[in-house]
């Protein structure tokens, strides 16, 4: 992002182009952003640890021009969902440059996910039976809780430990490793995620350390070389200005400390190192450029935008902070102001109080920044305020990516009853 003479440019291309040619609320991405984070993180990571790959978390921003442009860095894709699966497959993913790591999975899912051919990772002992009961995956992963999680969003999105819903015990690891290994599966991996939005460097090596403890004595009890394992997403982004972004020379270089001591310690033959972010690649690529549409000084003056819950979620959801930037008034004085969106329920009131640009009005454009991740895949269509478009920015130009949606996609796949009719 850059300010010119006022004017707020994403990517080269300024706000104010984007908006007469999109309308709003749009989600805009910055392609060679995309591009240097994933660089940046693969880079950094293979100079400390060789036999590293990179899956990408398709959930995070499941637009195909996104999920391609990632493809096309050498990234994999971890899905959590069948349909999910068929994205990888549709940009040209497949087998083992795809993880199924769903949770709670229906019979539906376990069979799907197996003729898929991907690689799978159970989020618990008890998927197994009835996985056998369809067939023997060629190459089988767990997902391990390690006892401990972790993350700056909010306690709400920490994803292990003992809150939380996902994984395996560690108890139990040894048990669902060994009733693989009975079952005749040979091939195996290991997988945990244990945060989101981490920008302690130390933490990585911390729950690499107790992963690597567990799986090791799975290694040497059971006699399992594991191929790979899994260390999850969680690399995190700074949200608020000034915030400290994550040290990931010393996350990578530590982690992989710690990976190769702990396979040593438990004379595990070297695994293959995997990571699944998906906030670090996309988080601060995109932005939501919004409208201001009308002002009102009630109890306090709250400024109304066409960016509610229904758009960006992760503020109503999680308390999550967005920051926010005014059209050609980012130099002018500013005064504590409320900001809402145009929804029927006051968790739309999503920034209570912010230093805003005093003299912010109507028609105004607004730029809500750090929105590529978790923005528009959470994004629905209460109260009849469609989904937003999605643009693409690449040298300087944007591209439509996804069409903003139109009434008819309201009343798409319903059916109303004859009788109704009458
Ligand atoms: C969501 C998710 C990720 C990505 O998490 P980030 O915090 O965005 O990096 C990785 N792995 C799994 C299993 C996930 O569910």
């Amino acid at each position: 992002m850059e300010i010119r003479n006022g004017e707020i440019y994403l990517g080269g291309v300024s706000v104010e182009d984007i908006a007469s040619r999109f309308g709003t609320p749009t989600y805009v991405y910055d392609e060679a952003k995309i591009r240097a984070n994933y660089r940046r993180a693969y880079t950094t990571f293979k100079k400390y640890y060789p036999d590293f790959e990179m899956f990408y978390a398709v959930k995070c921003c499941n637009n195909p021009a996104i999920v391609n442009i990632l493809r096309q860095e050498g990234a994999g894709a971890d899905c959590a969902s069948v349909n999910e699966i068929l994205l990888a497959k549709k940009v040209g993913l497949s087998g083992t440059k795809v993880m199924f790591s769903g949770n709670f999975l229906s019979d539906d899912d376990i069979r799907q996910g197996l003729e898929s051919g991907v690689i799978f990772n159970l989020d618990d002992i008890s998927i197994l039976p009835r996985l056998l009961k369809f067939g023997r995956p060629e190459m089988l992963s767990f997902r391990v809780n390690p006892g401990y999680g972790k993350s700056n969003v909010g306690d709400f999105v920490t994803n292990a430990g003992p809150g939380a819903k996902f994984g395996i015990h560690p108890d139990k690891v040894i048990d669902a490793y060994r009733m693989a290994k009975e079952a005749g599966i040979k091939r195996f991996g290991a997988h945990m995620m244990t945060g989101s939005c981490i920008t302690d460097a130390d933490y990585f090596p911390f729950v690499t350390g107790l992963l690597m403890d567990i799986i090791g004595r799975v290694s040497k009890e059971l006699g399992i070389d594991f191929e790979f394992v899994d260390l999850g997403g969680g690399l995190g982004i700074p949200y608020k200005p000034n915030e400290p972004a994550l040290d990931l020379d010393r996350a990578a270089r530590l982690t992989a400390e710690m990976f190769s001591r702990k396979a040593a310690e438990y004379g595990m033959k070297a695994p293959q190192l995997k990571l699944e972010p998906a906030r670090y690649f996309v988080g601060n690529a995109g932005w939501l450029v919004g409208r201001v549409h009308s002002i009102k000084e009630s109890y306090k003056k709250i400024v109304g935008t066409d960016i509610g819950m229904n758009t960006l979620a992760r503020p109503a959801m999680y308390g999550s902070y967005h920051h926010i930037y005014v059209n050609r008034k980012e130099n002018c004085p500013r005064e504590t102001l409320g900001l809402c969106g145009q929804l029927c329920e006051n968790t739309d009131f999503w920034v209570k109080e912010r230093e805003l640009p005093a003299n912010i009005a109507e028609g105004d454009l607004i730029v809500v920044e750090n929105a590529g991740a978790y923005g528009f895949g959470m994004s629905y269509q209460y109260n009849g305020r469609l989904r937003p478009a999605e643009v693409l920015i690449n040298d300087g130009d944007a591209e439509l990516i996804r069409d903003r949606e139109v009434f008819e996609d309201m009343v798409r796949h319903t059916h109303v009853p004859e009788r109704l009719n009458q």
